[in-house]
């Protein structure tokens, strides 16, 4: 798909405006463009804005926020050294879960923040931000800590920090999986699996569906989602 054509972040946020292009621009207070170093190496992407951050109109302020950023601080980074996005700019009512024409009209936003910030490492979290980049349908539980190659990216999936909060199990899996980011951003980790590879880093993610799954596999082309 072509891009939007902007020519950096403050012009796609100019084109974003007040956006009503689909009905959550009538519920929510603010659209939450995203923030961070506009050439950031890692760029990470949520779900979709909850109270807080359509209240401040910046991502991941609220208790996820507090955990990511103490998940960032294990990698290595700063909150200001990233650039975090997410699938949706604005709320949906209640936190329900992103309808498919929430996604499809709001994700060439994303797509264009991914052009413009042009990252080494995308990083997904939870279940919506891994399937709209990595195209598939398997789950973030398979799925996690498993860096792989999409086009000129390298794709880490990782849980949502929303579901560690009162589950500590997936905090662990968490705090390692951003151990492993901080590793692959000092090159200190193997090569991330290329698309189509039976090979994945994490010895669990031995489900290749994911990688049959991603575009580049499916057509051999290149390129991003
Ligand atoms: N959860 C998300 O996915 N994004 C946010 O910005 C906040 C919470």
């Amino acid at each position: 798909m072509p891009g939007l054509g902007c020519s950096d972040l403050e012009a796609l946020r100019l084109h974003v405006g007040d956006c009503h292009r689909c009905p959550l621009g009538f519920t929510r207070a603010r659209v939450v463009f995203g923030v961070g170093d506009p050439n950031a190496r890692v760029m990470l992407i949520g779900e979709a804005p909850g109270k807080n951050e359509d209240l401040k109109g910046e991502p991941f302020v609220g208790a996820a926020g507090q955990l990511l950023n103490e998940l960032l601080a294990h990698a290595g980074l700063g909150r200001e050294e990233v650039y975090i996005a997410n699938v949706l700019k604005c709320r949906p009512p209640g936190n329900r879960d992103p309808e498919p024409v929430e996604i499809e009209t709001c994700t060439p936003f994303l797509r264009e923040q991914i052009r413009l910030v042009g990252p080494e490492v995308l990083v997904t979290l939870g279940n919506f931000a891994t399937k709209f980049v990595l195209k598939t349908e398997t789950g973030i539980t398979r799925l996690h800590g498993c860096a792989r190659t999409t086009g000129r990216f390298t794709v880490l999936p990782i849980f949502h920090p929303a579901a560690a909060i009162y589950d500590r199990t997936k905090r662990d899996a968490l705090f390692a999986d951003f151990e492993k980011l901080g590793e692959l951003l000092a090159g200190e980790n193997e090569r991330p699996a290329a698309p189509g590879s039976e090979e994945p880093i994490a010895p669990e993610a031995q489900d290749t569906s994911a990688v049959e799954d991603t575009p580049a596999a499916a057509d051999e082309q290149p390129r991003l989602f």
